[in-house]
């Protein structure tokens, strides 16, 4: 804000809790770098719906987290229509708003067979997953988010900007979803903001549900790749979010912002 001529811009207090009472949508929700989200939003004094395909997974986060009707679960496949439209409108009737959504479901496997071998089934499932699914969360949460002044978010990955071989429908799944970021924040703004946020190598294996759970099995060579000196957790990326939900970023949208702890900049000669 331009403070009043002659007054001094004045030093104002960063809120601890940014995300207060504010309700975020988050798909794939209940395990992974989903999970890290959902628990920083709520540590940031939000509220989340989880949506995902793993009921289990989703139960579990409600048993382990006791926060009252702070957190929800509703059954999800992001590639459903008809699946999208009764979580959105499920959420709605439970919450009563919307001002956050996170698409981070997805098939986070990057590997496929050789183009020549890639069926035309996986590519279009990798796309409906990935891309699809977000499109049609958007589109149903969209007439909520602009009436509360709302956020979303995309979860793509550090392969939208480079990959390793046999990776095409991830890749593109994921760029699709840069292309969508952009997009969206112009057609959706000032109401609504748009963001991306872009993954690299993140250890997912002690955020799964409770018989799936393990301590990740890194190596010193694994950490020592990344010029932070470490590898991320879910956690990292949920910070970032929650600065993207909140209204502390109300001047950023259409953007995407890598978070890999520096090593896509990282040059190698092998
Ligand atoms: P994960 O497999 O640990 O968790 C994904 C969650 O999404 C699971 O709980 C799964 O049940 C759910 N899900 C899958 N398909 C779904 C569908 N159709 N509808 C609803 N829910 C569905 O994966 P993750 O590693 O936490 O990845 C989360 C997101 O981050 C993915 O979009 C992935 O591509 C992206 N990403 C991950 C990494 C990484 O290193 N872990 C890096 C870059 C990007």
């Amino acid at each position: 804000m331009t403070p009043p001529r002659n007054q001094p811009p004045a030093i104002t207090p960063i809120d601890a809790h940014p995300l207060r009472d504010r309700v975020v949508l988050i798909t794939g929700g209940a395990q992974g770098i989903g999970r890290g989200i959902a628990q920083a939003v709520l540590a940031a004094g939000g509220r989340v719906m989880l949506g995902d395909l793993d009921i289990e997974a989703g139960q579990a986060c409600l048993a382990e987290w006791q926060v009252g009707d702070r957190a929800a679960f509703k059954r999800l496949d992001v590639a459903s229509e008809a699946s999208v439209r009764r979580w959105v409108a499920a959420a709605l009737k439970l919450f009563g708003q919307i001002d956050g959504l996170v698409n981070n479901a997805g098939i986070a496997d990057p590997h496929v067979p050789p183009l020549a071998k890639l069926s035309l089934v996986t590519w279009n499932r990798y796309l409906a997953v990935n891309l699809t699914g977000a499109f049609l969360c958007c589109k149903h949460a969209l007439p909520a988010l602009a009436q509360s002044g709302g956020a979303v978010i995309n979860i793509a990955s550090t392969r939208a900007l480079q990959s390793e071989p046999d990776t095409e429908a991830y890749a593109a799944s994921k760029g699709g979803l840069l292309a969508l970021t952009h997009a969206l924040a112009v057609s959706a703004g000032p109401a609504v903001r748009v963001n991306a946020i872009l993954p690299g190598w993140i250890a997912t294996e002690a955020w799964r549900k409770p018989d799936e759970r393990a301590a990740p099995r890194l190596s010193r060579g694994d950490h020592a790749q990344h010029p932070t000196g470490r590898v991320g957790t879910p956690l990292d990326i949920g910070s970032l979010a929650v600065y993207l939900l909140s209204s502390q970023s109300d001047f950023i949208t259409g953007q995407h912002f890598v978070v890999d702890g520096g090593m896509t900049v990282k040059m190698q000669y092998l």
